[in-house]
């Protein structure tokens, strides 16, 4: 299945075959050929040669525009999106609800500066994960076509029925088969507009199984799961381990998309004592790298989506994948250590994923985490007052937190109104975590710790 190519061979064979008609489980596996050096690894999919690397545009930079309101920074997407396109990226995944609802958008208008035939779009119908009531048939339905209107193309590569599983079978009932959505979507598929199908699965394993058990009628050209070493066989909350999503997918063939690589950012930033063992065999190695290098080294992988806000991290990105070097059984099992390791930390398990957004009550859920795991990764979680470090431990997260999230947003916010939880494919019991936070934090401004 797997491949690397130039980028010139590429931009003759691949692609999209403009319009073509929907390759119906299409998507099977090849060969693998040597790779060269400087060159981006690409998967088969049907007739299209996906870069192993994907563009996850669910976190573009923003900027403030003359009125002072929060926008999409269009002239930097721009730039990453040439960037990853000059360096043999072909693969950009959006949603509508993603960047509160601008990424579409911004992904169009940076990917129509691009032969059509140079780049996938994947997006996905988000509507799905909102109870519509009457309305749900018709409000999915507008959804789909705004996404061709806000994206500026006539066909879409790659559509996900987007983050199915929250909610269970009632849920993938009410909203997606019993009001003939599915059947939308496979027509759609059949005249062409979709050329791949495939669904993205976050939560309840029942899901995942009976949309496996209809694959012999509905042809799933590809899956999008969460994978990394930490949730190959430590998944938290709702997930599923990915060893078994993966296993299930390949037992049919049916190639994996890739979400959460670096867990929401946590195997990018790992522990000291974690990074320092990752180091001692690749020095120059980004701890990032090598998630990607244990999820590329996975033949039925077509694609690894990482949300690439800055150059630097795309430059990595494009250091990792160009050639991909597949790990060797003692670094999966090196991984495997680390991730037993790290389930000892008493990090919030949030990839920063914004689902649970926006709070009614103003809370910036996910700012509030990623600060509490960053101290936890950095050591400057203060657990005693009667230590050496108390002090310095204590100024480092308060300041911190300050910085990172606006007073108003803070934890002390939450009502415990419980409107987020629902919505958190981590099954974070987000009012609870954030009263524990703000606990500890109180403790510390009050220095009774
Ligand atoms: S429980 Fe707290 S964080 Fe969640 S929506 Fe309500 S106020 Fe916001
Ligand atoms: S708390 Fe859950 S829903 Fe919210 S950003 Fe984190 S992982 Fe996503």
């Amino acid at each position: 299945m797997e491949k690397s190519i130039s980028r010139r061979d590429f931009l003759k064979k691949s692609v999209a075959a403009g319009a073509a008609a929907a390759a119906v489980g299409a998507c099977a596996k090849r060969p693998e050929t040597p790779v060269e050096a400087g060159e981006m690894t690409y998967r088969k999919c049907g007739e299209d040669n996906v870069s192993l690397l994907g563009y996850g545009c669910m976190r573009w930079p923003f900027t403030k525009d003359s009125e002072g309101n929060e926008v999409v920074d269009q002239e930097k997407v721009n730039e990453l999106v040439d960037h990853a396109i000059e360096n043999g990226v072909n693969y950009f995944d959006t949603a509508p609800v993603y960047c509160r609802g601008f990424s579409e958008t911004a992904t169009g208008i940076a990917l129509r500066r691009h032969p059509r035939d140079s780049y996938f779009i994947a997006t996905k119908m988000s509507a799905y994960g909102r109870d519509l009531g009457d309305r749900q048939y018709e409000a999915s339905i507008e959804m789909y076509h705004n996404s061709f209107k806000a994206l500026g193309v006539d066909t879409i590569d790659y559509y996900l029925l987007h983050s199915v599983g929250g909610g269970g079978m009632e849920r993938l009932h009410k909203r997606l088969l019993d009001i003939g959505l599915l059947d939308f979507f496979l027509a759609e598929r059949e005249a062409g507009r979709i050329r791949h199908l495939g669904f993205s699965f976050h939560g309840d394993q029942a899901v995942f199984d009976y949309l496996l058990s209809i694959h012999d009628r509905v042809h799933w050209d590809f899956v999008q799961i969460q994978m990394n070493y930490a949730d190959w066989r430590h998944a938290s909350g709702r997930n599923v381990d990915a060893e078994y999503l993966y296993g299930e997918l390949q037992k049919r063939g049916i190639p994996a998309v890739i979400m959460e690589p670096l867990l929401g950012g946590r195997l990018a930033n790992l522990p000291d004592p974690l990074l320092s063992r990752l180091k001692t065999l690749r020095p120059d190695d980004s701890a990032a790298s090598w998630s990607f290098r244990f999820l590329g080294s996975y033949p039925g992988v077509m694609c690894c989506l990482s949300g690439m806000v800055y150059m630097e991290h795309l430059r990595d990105n494009l250091k990792t994948f160009s050639p991909l070097v597949p790990i060797n059984d003692n670094e999966r099992a090196m991984l495997e250590e680390i991730a037993t390791i790290l389930l000892e930390y008493p990090q919030v398990n949030c990839t920063n994923c914004q689902y649970c957004m926006p709070c009614p009550y103003g809370v910036d859920i996910p700012g509030i985490f990623a600060h509490y795991n960053k101290c936890i990764t950095e050591g400057t979680v203060a657990t005693d007052s009667q230590s050496p470090s108390y002090r310095k431990a204590r100024r480092a997260f308060l300041i911190g937190y300050d910085r990172s999230v606006p007073r108003l947003r803070q934890a002390a916010h939450c009502i415990g109104c419980n409107q987020c939880l629902p919505h958190c494919p981590q099954s974070i019991q987000i009012p609870k975590e954030l009263r524990r936070i703000d606990r500890y934090v109180e403790k510390l401004k009050r220095g009774t710790l």
